[in-house]
């Protein structure tokens, strides 16, 4: 039995997680959970779970939550907030494996304990890679801590690097369906509105990612954390388009073997296989291989998704830039969707605030929550002197 905390409960990942919790009861058992301001149903979850230990986003919500779960009865549940409510939610002694489905650096302090405290992790949130990937790698080795990625690219690639050794690979492909606008003219992408964006092709996701795929700012960030998951440079992590989303990604190895992942578009397998490692488990997501009839493959056009080209920048310098990349796009997408810039704005911002950013790189999460801060306050200024170059 695996004893899971599941940080992220409430969303798009965490739900997942629970639907194969349901499915597997006697493989799988839910200790503890963190969740941000979904109140309803992180009671649900309470009622249903009845975990040893709650966490969520701030002490208001804490306090509504334990009155409720007194009014209904229940009793016996740690409810507890903040970082600090996350951190002991995955770091609880009779925790083994969990599960970091916290969207954005919000769930970076947690993750980071996580594995200094030496539990195995299951990793969708691709922003602490992003942010503090060098230190969290370093942790995980020293602590000789297993990051399973969910990430469905690079849960995929992590299957396929079963199939040789570290110095067998030549390079990785990660696949990328191209979002909504991969092929709306260049000359429509000033005017395409958060509705637009919010319509993913093949995947329900969470706000952000969906609008981060739109930019390909998520492949960027998914570059990133190959880098950092598979100790591999920029050069030797590819992206392509496929539209499809039916191969989850490739590795080619140097022998000029390319080893290829398809199933179906469904992130419970991910996080199946990252649960049950290194074990299979078997399942009913299975994939119809009679009903595919193509598989397309092309090299995203930089000139269309700028962020793209941004993230191997900043891949390329690492440290503060990757941290600012991330913060400043949370910030920008932030403002798209509430209607502050224009969809363009997002590379404009993101590009504005990596000129501005320079200094050492953060020896400490401390110090990469501090240069997160920074960053995000400077997009904000950058956001308030286009809207106000907009304006005049
Ligand atoms: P989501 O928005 O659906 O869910 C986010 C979760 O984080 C929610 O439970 C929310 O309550 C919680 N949260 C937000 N702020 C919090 C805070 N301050 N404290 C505690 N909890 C907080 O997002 P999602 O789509 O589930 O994505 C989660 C992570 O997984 C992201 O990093 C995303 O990039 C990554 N990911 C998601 C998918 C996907 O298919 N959804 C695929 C790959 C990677
Ligand atoms: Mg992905």
């Amino acid at each position: 039995m695996k004893k899971l905390a599941i940080l992220g409960s409430t969303g798009s990942i965490g739900n997942s997680t629970l639907s194969i919790c349901e499915s597997f009861p006697d493989r799988y058992q839910v200790v503890s959970l963190a969740a941000g301001s979904n109140i309803d149903a992180a009671f649900a979850q309470c009622l249903r779970w009845r975990p040893k230990a709650i966490s969520m986003a701030t002490e208001e919500l804490a306090s509504t939550l334990a009155a409720r779960l007194k009014a209904e009865g229940v009793t016996g549940i740690e409810v507890l907030h903040g970082s600090a409510g996350s951190v002991r939610v995955a770091t609880l002694p009779e925790v083994d494996f969990v599960v970091s489905a916290i969207v954005g650096v919000a769930g970076l302090e947690a993750t980071y304990a996580a594995v200094c405290a030496g539990k195995t992790i299951g990793l969708a949130n691709k922003e602490c890679l992003v942010a503090a990937g060098e230190l969290i790698i370093a942790a995980a080795r020293e602590n000789n801590v297993a990051l399973l990625p969910i990430d469905s690219e690079h849960n995929a690639v992590h299957q396929c690097m079963r199939g040789g050794t570290p110095t067998e690979v030549k390079q990785i492909w990660l696949t990328a369906s191209g979002g909504p606008f991969r092929n709306t003219p260049l000359a429509d992408f000033e005017h395409i509105t958060p509705a637009q964006a919010l319509k993913h092709p093949t995947w329900v996701m969470g706000q952000r990612i969906t609008i981060d795929s739109a930019t390909m700012m998520n492949k960027g960030f998914e570059v990133i954390e190959a880098c950092r998951l598979f100790n591999l440079p920029p050069a030797q992590v590819r992206t392509t388009i496929h539209p499809q989303s039916t191969v989850h990604s490739l590795v080619e190895f140097i022998d000029g073997s390319i080893l290829a992942q398809i199933s179906v578009t469904d992130m419970r397998l991910p996080i199946l296989y990252a649960l049950a490692y290194p074990e299979r488990v078997a399942s009913s997501l299975t994939f119809d291989l009679a009903a595919l009839s193509q598989l397309d493959f092309s090299q995203p056009d930089l000139a269309r998704f700028p962020c793209l080209r941004l993230a191997y920048e900043a891949a390329e310098t690492g440290g503060k830039a990757c941290i600012a990349l991330n913060a400043a796009d949370e910030i920008a997408v932030a403002a798209f969707l509430e209607g502050h810039i224009p969809f363009l704005g997002i590379p404009r911002t993101i590009e504005a605030v990596l000129q501005l950013t320079s200094g050492p790189r953060p020896a400490s999460i401390g110090e990469v929550l501090e240069a997160d801060l920074a960053a995000r306050q400077c997009a904000r200024e950058v956001i308030a002197s286009q809207s106000s170059a907009i304006l005049r």
